[in-house]
Formats: C-alpha cells, sequence, structure tokens
C-alpha cells in the first residue's frame, strides 16, 4: 500500500459561553485540554496536528466551530489523505479510539467516519415546552469527536458548506458524501457546560 499521511486539526477556540469562559486554558490534572487532545491523537496514529486557538503554537480560531477548522484546515499540509478533526473539549477520547477511526478510514469505502454511542435516554421533539412527539430511539445516535474524513472531501465541504453546522460530519453530508459510524466511548464526553470537568477527572 503506498505511504499515506494522517493529519489532524485540535479546535481550542470560541468564547465558551456555554461554559462561561473561553476553554482554551482549562486544565486536566495541571494539563491544558487541547494539549491532552493533541497527545493522544498523536499516540493513536497521526502524522501531525494542527491547533486552532490562542494557545501555544496555535493558529487562530475564528467566529464559529466551522471557522476555526477551515483556519486550521488550511495550514494542514497537501501530503495530508486523511484528515481527522477533534474538539480539545473532549480530552479523553482515547488513543485506541483515534487508532479506530484511522483504521475504518483506511478501508476506503467512505468519506467520513464519526464515533457514535447510543441515545441512553428517551428522546421527545418539542415546540417550546409542548411535546410533540416520542423519537423512536433505536434509530438514534450520539456522535462524538474525533470525527476522519478523506482530505478532498473535507476540504470540499469546507467551500461548499457555508450555513451553520455543528459538526464537520454534517458538511460532509449536505455536500452529498458518506459518513459510517463506529463505536464511540461512553467516557469521551465534551465539557460543555460548568461541572463537566470534573465529571472526567480522574477518566485520565
Ligand atoms: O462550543 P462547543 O462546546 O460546541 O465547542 C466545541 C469545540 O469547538 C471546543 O473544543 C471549542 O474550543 C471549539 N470551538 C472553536 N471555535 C469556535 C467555537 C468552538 O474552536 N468559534
Amino acid at each position: 500500500m503506498e505511504q499515506t499521511e494522517t493529519w489532524a486539526v485540535v479546535v481550542a477556540a470560541g468564547s465558551g459561553s456555554r461554559f462561561g469562559g473561553p476553554k482554551h486554558a482549562l486544565l486536566l490534572g495541571g494539563v491544558p485540554l487541547w494539549s491532552i487532545a493533541r497527545d493522544r491523537l498523536l499516540a493513536g496514529g497521526v502524522d501531525g496536528v494542527v491547533v486552532v486557538g490562542d494557545v501555544e503554537g496555535g493558529v487562530p480560531g475564528g467566529r464559529r466551530r466551522q471557522d476555526s477548522v477551515s483556519n486550521g484546515l488550511a495550514v494542514v499540509p497537501d501530503c495530508a489523505q486523511w484528515i481527522l478533526v477533534h474538539d480539545a473539549a473532549r480530552p479523553v477520547a482515547s488513543a485506541d479510539l483515534v487508532g479506530r477511526v484511522i483504521s475504518r478510514l483506511q478501508e476506503g469505502d467512505m468519506d467520513g467516519v464519526v464515533p457514535a454511542v447510543p441515545t441512553r435516554d428517551t428522546m421527545k421533539q418539542v415546540d417550546g415546552d409542548l411535546v410533540i412527539a416520542t423519537v423512536d430511539r433505536a434509530a438514534l445516535v450520539a456522535v462524538q469527536t474525533p470525527q476522519g474524513f478523506g482530505a478532498a472531501a473535507l476540504r470540499r465541504a469546507h467551500k461548499l458548506v457555508g450555513v451553520d453546522v455543528t459538526d464537520d460530519s454534517q458538511m460532509i453530508e449536505l455536500s452529498g458524501g458518506a459518513v459510517v459510524i463506529i463505536p464511540g466511548e461512553p467516557e469521551n464526553v465534551k465539557v460543555t457546560f460548568p461541572g463537566d470537568l470534573a465529571r472526567i477527572t480522574g477518566a485520565l
């Protein structure tokens, strides 16, 4: 098989409005979240990492998460055939998970690979505080990062899609690409709200 390179973009920018402040400087066990995330990507098999955010060696973030990813993609070298996108806010994703994303990507039959876990709770569709329906939970999964993509498909999706999205796989879906899931990790929670950091302390 020809030699290929896998790179990763770790997004660590943004104002952290739901958290109540920027997350780039948050520490877990005395170590910044972005740095833990970067080291696990490297341990899992990526060849290089670009960090986006106001951190040492980082490139500037953008207004939306997807703008921050675009800024990171701009400095990922062209030799990268596969690109993983990961939230610094998910520092406990394991090196094993990173490796499984890369292995699935290398099968080459899709444009994107996302880790997913079953939804635990009963899911309701609502309009304000009114319950409209109970959604079939069996058909739903919750997705995580790192998400992996063919570099060309990801770059193309970022050029084509301007609407607000909440992850990169949605961009691939909107630009007509195929995305598959692999098993995620229940402990791979995102630090979104105050209190989440306490939930993952001890998970290192
Ligand atoms: O705000 P949210 O929890 O969705 O952020 C997910 C990830 O995206 C975090 O790691 C955050 O640092 C990053 N982000 C970013 N640029 C933004 C918004 C969020 O890099 N403008």
